[in-house]
């Protein structure tokens, strides 16, 4: 071989120009290593996943005729370290070339161009062809600037695809549908399952008990649920597009006990390891939705791809304008330690008792679970936002730092100061039940606001709009809700502060 290319574990983009011809001087490489398994605590379903997906995506070059190098954990356990495998390997085969694909992590970025600058090799990179935008495209699109919308993102990217448009119009008159999202299902309401798999996946987890990796959450090694190819992946999307799609928009916003993907897709694994493309996922959509329009509505169809070429392509934004700077950004300066519970699920907080216990179980749970109700908890009782990106960055199965990053210490934190978010997404009891019906179970009582068995979520609100009052007072966004608890009466306040003084000091 003369040629090496390395695949990382979420590279297995099967339609990249490298795997178009076969090359008998190149050598693909992909590694399994204790960098990557260590570099937080990740739940045992993500690991087990990348490195499933990773063994799948390595056969499937081999039976193409492709070269592959496959090293599995046991192979590496020698070093943690990618660049010291990489330089084995190197002089092993006496390759003189070795070629990269631009990696999502700035983590794992830099560590390559590090050693880049030292060797002497030549090294060539490749962009990894997933995404409809350049790393850069907030600064080529907008300039610099203090903070960004994604509305306005999203519009540019809906020009740049033509996607539901109509001479250079939105189709519908509008860009975005939001407003009509917002459903609450019937108690009646029956969901679809969500589809799973039966992976038996009993070696690997057996690999990583031999290995001692240290991980959280639950897994059944004979029925691992999630995607590992491409073909899986795909089933997930044809799954979604015909059961799920048509009432994606409608229930959205919505939580019910018991139920823990609802009408959500479950393709951010798939998208984020590459083993599809938000190219391809976004153009099923509209394919279906152009065969069925009595079937899916336009804001179930616009709801959707504003997920997928809005928001995730505008935090990966975000996070190359803004890092390496962004993973310490503080601006509440928020230091609570993230309480235990976040870990077990031990609390008697119903809607966080669900959320935790479902995300243990299945590595996953829907956005407004994530932002509402853990991130809302973690930013009014204010933890500290190093300890909440840890946190996130572990459990979920589609965990990249490059989308946890933003959508945690921005979107749900407001550590950023606001850059992805105009205004801290907060709320009292009142909103999660609306949303959901966890209220109806729980030790709590959302209606009350003081007492032992207020709802915490109450009186933190308040506690939290207190604390920050100098800074939410400057936001035309928060201004009114500052106003509105200034001009309480001074013993409703005292009453409030008091209640969520006594639910902190008990936290932990
Ligand atoms: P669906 O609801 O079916 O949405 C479809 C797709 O749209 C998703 O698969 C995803 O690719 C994309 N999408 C939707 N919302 C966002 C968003 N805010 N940012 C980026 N992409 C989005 N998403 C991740 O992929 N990885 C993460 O580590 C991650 N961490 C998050 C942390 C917090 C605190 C919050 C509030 C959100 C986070 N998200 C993350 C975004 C979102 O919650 C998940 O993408 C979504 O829940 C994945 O489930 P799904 O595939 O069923 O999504
Ligand atoms: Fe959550 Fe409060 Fe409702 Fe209990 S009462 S489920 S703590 S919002």
């Amino acid at each position: 071989f003369t040629q090496l290319a390395l695949v990382l574990g979420d590279q297995l983009n099967a339609k990249h120009s490298w795997f178009q011809e076969r090359q008998n001087e190149r050598l693909f490489v992909l590694l399994e290593l204790r960098q990557e398994t260590d570099y937080c605590r990740h739940h045992i379903q993500k690991v087990v996943g990348f490195f499933a997906a990773m063994r799948n995506f390595a056969n499937a070059l081999v039976k193409a005729g492709h070269h592959v190098l496959y090293l599995t954990l046991d192979a590496t356990a020698h070093s943690p370290s990618l660049t010291t495998h990489l330089e084995e390997i190197i002089s092993t085969t006496g390759v003189r070339e070795l070629h990269l694909q631009q990696p999502d992590e700035y983590r794992v970025d830099k560590q390559l161009q590090d050693w880049q600058a030292q060797q002497s090799l030549a090294v060539t990179w490749f962009d990894s062809e997933h995404f409809l935008t350049e790393r850069s495209v907030l600064q080529d699109w907008f300039g610099d600037k203090p903070s960004y919308l994604m509305e306005y993102f999203y519009r540019r990217v809906r020009k740049q695809t033509g996607y539901l448009m109509e001479q250079g119009k939105p189709l519908g008159g509008k860009w975005n549908f939001d407003k009509e999202n917002r459903k609450t299902p019937a108690q009646s309401h029956q969901f679809p399952p969500p589809i799973t798999f039966a992976t038996d996946v009993s070696a690997l987890v057996e690999m990583l008990q031999r290995h001692q990796v240290k991980t959280m959450g639950t897994l059944n090694p004979t029925q691992f649920l999630w995607p590992v190819s491409r073909r899986q992946s795909l089933e997930v999307l044809d799954y979604f597009i015909t059961h799920l799609l048509p009432y994606f928009g409608d229930y959205q916003d919505a939580m019910v006990q018991g139920q823990w993907s609802m009408y959500h897709s479950r393709l951010s694994f798939a998208l984020n390891t590459k083993m599809v493309s938000p190219r391809y996922v976004v153009e099923a959509a509209l394919h279906a939705w152009q065969q069925y329009p009595n079937k899916i509505s336009l804001n179930q169809i616009e709801g959707f791809i504003r997920q997928i070429i809005g928001w995730r392509e505008f935090v990966r934004a975000v996070y190359w304008q803004f890092m390496p700077d962004y993973q310490h950004l503080n601006a509440l300066d928020h230091q609570r330690p993230l309480p235990d519970f976040y870990w077990d699920a031990k609390t008697d907080m119903n809607c966080l008792q669900q959320s935790i216990q479902q995300s243990l179980d299945y590595a996953y749970a829907h956005h407004i679970q994530r932002l509402m109700v853990t991130g809302n908890f973690a930013l009014l009782s204010g933890c500290d936002p190093a300890q909440v990106d840890a946190w996130y960055l572990g459990i979920y199965i589609d965990a990249l730092e490059w989308v946890e990053m933003p959508n945690t210490r921005g979107m749900s934190q407001f550590a950023d100061g606001g850059i992805v978010a105009t205004k801290p997404y907060v709320s009292s009891g009142s909103y999660i039940q609306k949303m959901s019906n966890y209220c109806d179970t729980c030790s709590y009582d959302v209606k009350q606001k003081t007492g032992p068995r207020s709802c915490p979520f109450n009186s933190l609100y308040w506690h939290f709009i207190d604390r920050h009052m100098e800074q939410f007072d400057k936001n035309p966004r928060m201004a009114l809700i500052a106003k509105q608890w200034q001009r309480r009466d001074a013993e409703t306040k005292r009453a409030l502060l008091e209640r969520a003084e006594q639910f902190l000091a008990q936290l932990n």
